[in-house]
């Protein structure tokens, strides 16, 4: 963990559309000059602080946006669930305050790094929560899976999920998967929907793969060349993929937090 922000005194502020979000940012903006700090809705590459103002998707897509600085994250909740987000609206003084006076922790958010390979090129895409690998037009999808190139399984069915440890709280769960702690460097793999039959033989369940193991997925094709890849939500079609592989990335994004080992309450709070 490293506490460390470079104190240049310029915060940035970002905003979902939605009239909650413009008022709270509002109301931050004026906080936030009263401490002496200067405010900048453009992303100043300077600032020492980007606060997010919004839901857990407006988070993410602020994220990819500005293409994971190094400048550390705050998200405020003006959505629904809000996992990734630490100050509620009606608690800005008391952020400010604290943030001010330095009380806070920086958090590391482990990344998912995928170089997806066409017959034409390779590209590589970074996702926070997870990357997961459907087909195109609902049908079932068939994908060679090695860890550390031992071949595992032949998977068949609606897809994998590839979720990193702040993830694993999302599409993840969902599908069966299992809550990682944070701090764990790992990723899971995780089943959507395997089919067990006479024909195809999937594994049932997620694995954990640890840091520096990379995953290799080989598609097979049955009918179109063409697989979606869904990076955080977001989706993209790739035609004539011959390989895709995962890692851990070596980059993080740093996010503020302000109380140490709240996550299982985090944990209850949100999904029970
Ligand atoms: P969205 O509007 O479809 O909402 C998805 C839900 O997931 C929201 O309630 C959001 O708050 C929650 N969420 C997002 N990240 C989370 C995390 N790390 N832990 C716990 N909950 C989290 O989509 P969005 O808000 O743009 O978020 C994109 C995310 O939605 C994707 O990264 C994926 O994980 C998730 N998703 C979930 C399902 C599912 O659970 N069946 C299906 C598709 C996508």
């Amino acid at each position: 963990m490293d506490n460390k922000l470079q104190r240049t005194k310029i915060i940035n502020i970002i905003h979902n559309d939605n009239t909650r979000s413009k008022e709270t940012s509002e109301i931050l903006e004026n906080k936030l000059r009263e401490y002496g700090y200067a405010i900048s809705y453009e992303f100043d590459h300077n600032a020492e602080l980007s606060i997010c103002i919004g839901g857990d998707g407006a988070f993410l897509r602020a994220v990819h946006k500005h293409d994971f600085p190094y400048i550390p994250f705050v998200g405020v909740n003006t959505g629904h669930l809000g996992f990734f987000h630490e100050v509620n609206p009606d608690n800005i003084n008391k952020f400010v305050e604290n943030y001010s006076k330095g009380n806070y922790n920086i958090e590391d958010i482990y990344l998912v790094e995928t170089i997806v390979c066409t017959r034409a090129s390779c590209i590589e895409l970074i996702g926070v929560n997870e990357i997961v690998i459907k087909g195109i037009e609902s049908k079932v999808i068939h994908l060679n899976v090695s860890i550390d190139d031992n071949h595992l399984e032949c998977f068949s069915g609606d897809g994998l999920i590839i979720s990193t440890p702040s993830g694993s709280t999302a599409y993840n769960l969902s599908a069966g998967g299992s809550i990682v702690y944070p701090t764990l460097k790992t990723l899971q793999l995780t089943p959507l929907c395997p089919i067990n039959s006479k024909a195809y033989r999937s594994l049932q369940n997620s694995a954990i793969i640890p840091d520096g193991m990379s995953i290799k997925i080989n598609p097979e094709y049955r009918d179109e060349n063409s697989i979606l890849i869904i990076i955080d939500g977001k989706q993209f079609k790739y035609d004539n993929v011959v390989e895709i592989t995962f890692k851990l990335s070596d980059m993080t994004l740093r996010k503020l937090t302000f109380h140490s080992q709240n996550f299982w309450s985090k944990v209850r709070d949100k999904f029970i």
